[in-house]
């Protein structure tokens, strides 16, 4: 079975009007192979800006987060169904930076992936060890406890429609990457993880490699047989390295 390759762009607080402008005309002409897909993660109040300048079918709007409620009184959230007005494809969910400074917690993500999905969004779930945690080899066992509580809450069956995106938070933002050996090691666990449950499900979930990746490093990584794209933070706000990192994942 061949996986989709997907490369996410995290912009984060990043990113504005002349940016969707200028990464919208470098990228729409891409011609991208059909295994491939883009997606573009602004800031919620770009959402519409963003969407109305995608005009390349591999190229999808994504969300940096989503609430977990449907709708009422949760100042400063945004719900599943305002996204999908957006045309909002894909959601980014759990990423160490909501879990670390927001103090997002693992059921609260698990709801969140749950609302995603029962509102036809892709969620991308973001796992990942903190510095001390694979120091002290337990890095394995922090995946396993950030899964679980989704496996549970969803159902394994469900994760033929999630991505997983593996991202060391020690690797985020600091220009140190995974080596691409380490990387495949951590993915085939997940995968593994996912296998105990359902085989046939594990084999078809796109595995994300998400930390530091850049235009150097991209070739490597997604060469290895469990990493099916990445997610990339900085470097997807340089148009230039992050043509290229696409078009590494169409080689790959
Ligand atoms: C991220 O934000 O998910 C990320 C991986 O950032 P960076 O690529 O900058 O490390």
């Amino acid at each position: 079975m061949q996986r989709q390759k997907i490369i996410v762009g995290n912009w984060k607080m990043n990113g504005n009007l002349a940016f969707i402008d200028t990464i919208t005309s470098e990228l729409n002409n891409v011609v991208f192979t059909k295994n491939v897909t883009v997606v573009l993660c602004p800031s919620f109040i770009y959402l519409s800006a963003l969407s109305t300048k995608i005009s390349n079918k591999n190229i999808k709007l994504g969300s940096q987060n989503i609430s977990e409620h449907s709708s009422g009184a949760y100042t400063g959230e945004t719900s599943a169904d305002m996204l999908n007005e957006m045309s909002v494809k894909y959601v980014i969910i759990g990423h160490s930076e909501r879990r670390c400074i927001f103090g997002e917690t693992d059921n609260q993500i698990a709801e969140k992936v749950k609302r995603a999905l029962a509102n036809g969004l892709t969620p991308i779930l973001c796992i990942g060890e903190s510095e001390p945690e694979r120091d002290q080899q337990k890095t394995e066992t922090v995946l396993s406890q950030q899964l679980q509580p989704v496996i549970d809450k969803i159902g394994i069956e469900k994760f033929k429609d999630v991505v997983v995106a593996y991202e060391p938070v020690w690797a985020i933002g600091t220009g140190k990457t995974a080596s691409p050996e380490m990387a495949q090691q951590t993915h085939q666990f997940i995968r593994q993880f996912l296998a105990n449950n359902n085989a046939e499900i594990a084999e078809g979930v796109s595995l994300l490699y998400g930390g530091s990746v850049n235009a150097a490093n991209s070739k490597e990584l997604f060469a290895q047989t469990d990493i099916d794209g990445g997610l990339i933070g900085g470097a997807s706000l340089k148009v230039d390295e992050f043509k290229i990192i696409c078009s590494t994942a169409q080689g790959s």
